[in-house]
């Protein structure tokens, strides 16, 4: 079956003709990238993602495209296809009636994800827990997202919030101000930025100098730091990191007891201190049966979202929803 997958951000909308096999295999083909410009508002963004679609049609060919798969950025219902609503870098976003305009423009079904959602999807059924029944997806970037995937269900819950780990509290992070509004949680010490903020509160410069200029301290800085000069500094902020993450992921394959988890975004890029410290922190906390669950690293990189989107476009459970 071939779809025409968007993949809409806050920088930029990536749109491809990606192909599933029945047999777990998909190909990501004519992909386009274009800024979002989303602080011109959402209908222009709205306008901007159905000139993708057309785009990605016209490269097709005579092909049969069987529909539209969307992941977006903000909270999605995934029976309208509405965007409930959007943060303030995506202005006007919250409100667009996404998988009913796309339809009406193009004559096509439209089907429409939240974008971590999408992510975990992706690697879930076709990347790294291809052939598994059920993964913990974890994201750990700028913040921490996450799902759990069983089968071809994604577990959405009541809010659509399902998968929030990185707001689940931990010891690591007792006391500490969330952005969420409550405090303690894993986020403010296991993010990619909270790794950064970690280095510079124990000791470590705020600044460095790349390329003859004075840049702010970044997370790559600080793990050639860890791995090159053994600064330990770097080592302990990419350890406190590793440890609250894998414990908090020990706790969750305590309730939900998957066949893998598997771990994405920038933050894997890591090296061994961060990835030794989320084995640790796992092996503590996890009981004792749940201890051979493998970790694994995400593998469809930035394609991981476009084939999400595709395989939510296609799954039965998601049929039976809208029936
Ligand atoms: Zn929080």
């Amino acid at each position: 079956m071939k779809v025409i997958s968007v993949d809409i951000g806050g920088t930029k909308i990536a749109s491809a003709v990606v192909t599933l096999g029945e047999d777990g295999t998909c190909s990501v083909e004519h992909v386009g990238k274009v800024p979002t410009c989303a602080m011109e508002g959402g209908p222009v963004v709205l306008e901007r993602v159905i000139a993708q679609v057309r785009a990605r049609l016209d490269d097709a060919g005579g092909d049969e495209i069987a529909g539209i798969a969307i992941s977006s950025a903000g909270a999605i219902d995934p029976v309208t296809g509405d965007v409930v609503s959007a943060n303030g870098k995506m202005p006007d976003w919250g409100g667009i009636r996404l998988g009913a305009e796309v339809s009406a423009a193009t004559g096509l079904p439209c089907r429409v994800l939240n974008d971590v959602h999408a992510h975990a999807l992706g690697e879930a059924r076709r990347g790294a827990g291809k052939n598994r029944v059920s993964s913990i997806v974890v994201g750990i970037g700028t913040g921490v997202g996450g799902a759990f995937v069983d089968g071809d269900r994604i577990m959405l819950g009541r809010h659509m919030e399902a998968g929030h780990i990185g707001h689940v509290h931990c010891a690591e992070a007792a006391g500490m101000p969330c952005d969420c509004g409550a405090t303690g949680h894993m986020e403010c010490v296991a993010s990619g930025t909270a790794i950064t903020e970690s280095y510079i509160r124990f000791g470590g410069d705020a600044t460095f100098e790349r390329d003859g200029e004075t840049v702010p301290m970044d997370g790559a800085e600080i793990n050639r730091r860890a791995l090159e000069l053994g600064d330990e500094h770097a080592i302990a902020a990419q350890q406190l990191a590793g440890h609250a993450l894998g414990s908090v992921v020990a706790g969750v394959c305590s309730m939900l007891d998957p066949d893998c988890v598997i771990l994405s975004g920038s933050v894997i890029n890591c090296g061994h201190y961060w990835h030794d410290a989320v084995a640790e922190g796992f092996a503590r906390t996890a009981m004792e049966p749940l201890r051979d669950i493998p970790i694994l690293l995400a593998s469809l990189g930035d394609n991981a979202p476009l084939i999400g989107a595709a395989e939510h476009f296609m799954s039965p459970a998601y049929r039976e929803l809208l029936a």
